[in-house]
């Protein structure tokens, strides 16, 4: 697929890009690695400074940044519009918060002096998904300039224009040209822009695949990376939950950005004195969702952001079908233009069949029922990603057993799993490693130097 803008509702092309030629991305580089020399000494206050107007921007056009997103890949307006309000916040978090986060740490040795000191490592390549085009932008681009590094982004090819757009917001806040710069490339020429000196580590949110290939091209040239990568998230009720909450937030937690994010609930894990109950009213709620154009403000679900997208998943559920698994509701594409999916239950998923292990990459909800909570926590880590979990329980033991047992990057307790600038954000296993947000994020991509003087 070329660099464009597919209107996911309609399936029309609607913009065609070129990618940067050998020259053009020589010199974005080149000025990169140059800008990083004059932008690292300024101070953070200067720094800070286009943050808060960045944010301003940001607040000021929101319906417009939300309207780019919805067209380019699908999700409801509504949810883009609250993204672009995320993205301030996360803008004016690290402006308040990087001095603290990277300020001189006094440790006490034999020396007369020791202390550790953060300082920038250079050009940082940022390459990102389509799913929230511009939040996934930010919370990499916050902390990382703040901390004094200079970014590249090499955007998902379906949301050229929310690229384009990001780094023209951050050029009207004040920021250097070559502090924050859009690479329209194609995947295939990251490999290379790895092996290039001038560019010191990478970051990368997307598939397995797409992570692999990236730490492996930065492994060859011994260059940091960070992957935030694929998740079946568990979302695990047991018998004394707020079955009210539990139920109305599963449908949240499952269809949110039309089911296409990597925190979603994909697993269901429920206690079986509670089951027939949860699945019936899960069923209701799904049922009463409305799909359709995501440009509408009460729209529940729009469109997958491509049509392979929409067969990926439908494959996927076809496939458990015929293995054995229950259809409970939804599962076949909708007749009508565009990508569309409805809200989709499985349930009597049997071992072996591919629900158990795959992540759905849409609204499709797969339930699992569980004799008692050791079952629910050995479902729960069955699997080989490790991104985030969701339980629901009042009891204190089994709550104390869930945080400490459940094997993710995040447990949230009754409440869906949510990114939080506050928050360090990551995942374990095939979810990937290092960690986005709060002062863990910050403290990648820089050199951690050790001070010590006689
Ligand atoms: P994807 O195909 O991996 O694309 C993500 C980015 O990687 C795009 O910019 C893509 O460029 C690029 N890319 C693709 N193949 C590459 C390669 N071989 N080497 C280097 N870069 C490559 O991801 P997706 O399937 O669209 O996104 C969905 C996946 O992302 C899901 O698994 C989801 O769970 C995960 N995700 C994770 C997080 C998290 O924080 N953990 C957040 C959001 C999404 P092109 O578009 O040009 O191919």
């Amino acid at each position: 697929m070329g660099i464009a803008t597919i209107n996911p509702a309609t399936g029309e092309t609607l913009k065609t890009f070129e990618a940067l030629t050998d020259e053009q991305l020589e010199a974005k580089v080149a000025l990169a690695a140059r800008t990083f020399e004059q932008y690292r000494p300024l101070p953070f206050a200067q720094k800070a400074q286009w943050w808060y107007k960045a944010a301003d921007i940001l607040e000021a056009d929101r319906e417009r940044f939300g309207q780019l997103m919805t067209l380019e890949m699908g999700k409801p307006l509504k949810a883009a519009i609250a993204e672009v309000q995320k993205c301030a916040v996360v803008c004016r978090y690290y402006a308040d918060n990087a001095p603290t986060f990277l300020a001189d740490e006094i440790i006490e040795t034999d020396a007369s002096k020791s202390f550790i000191r953060y300082q920038p490592l250079g050009v940082i390549l940022a390459v990102m998904p389509w799913n929230f085009p511009f939040w996934q932008v930010f919370r990499f681009a916050a902390p990382a300039l703040m901390a004094g590094n200079v970014g590249l982004l090499k955007h998902a090819s379906n949301v050229p224009q929310c690229a384009l757009a990001i780094a023209e917001i951050l050029h009207q806040a004040g920021f250097p040209e070559g502090a924050f710069q859009t690479l329209l490339i194609p995947a295939n020429r990251i490999a290379d822009l790895m092996a290039d000196d001038r560019i010191c580590a990478a970051t990368l949110t997307g598939s397995e695949a797409a992570g692999a290939s990236l730490a492996a091209a930065a492994g060859k040239q011994i260059k940091k990376t960070v992957l935030e990568l694929g998740g079946s998230d568990p979302y695990i009720v047991l018998e004394s939950a707020d079955l009210d909450m539990a139920v109305s937030t599963a449908v949240t937690a499952r269809t949110i950005n039309n089911g296409q994010s990597c925190i979603a609930a994909k697993r269901f894990i429920i206690a079986e004195a509670i089951a027939d109950e949860f699945e019936q009213r899960l069923i209701e709620k799904f049922a009463a969702l409305k799909v359709g154009d995501p440009m509408q403000l009460d729209t529940d679900i729009g469109p997958l952001a491509t049509p392979d997208i929409l067969s990926e998943l439908d494959e996927l559920v076809q496939e458990n079908v015929q293995q054995g698994a229950k259809l409970r509701i939804g599962g076949q594409p909708l007749d009508r233009p565009g990508n569309y999916y409805p809200p989709t239950i499985l349930t009597q998923i049997p071992p072996g069949a591919s629900a158990n292990e795959a992540e759905f990459f849409g609204p499709v909800a797969l339930l699992f029922r569980v004799p008692n909570l050791d079952r629910a926590i050995e479902i729960a880590n069955a699997t080989p990603f490790g991104l985030g979990a969701s339980a629901w329980t009042n009891d204190p033991q089994e709550r104390d057993r869930l945080i400490c047992e459940i094997e993710a990057g995040a447990v949230f307790i009754n409440g869906m799993v949510k990114s939080d600038p506050r928050l360090p954000f990551g995942g374990i296993k095939r979810s990937g490693y290092g960690r986005e947000l709060g002062c863990q994020g910050i403290r990648e991509f820089v050199n951690i130097k050790t001070v010590w003087v006689k």
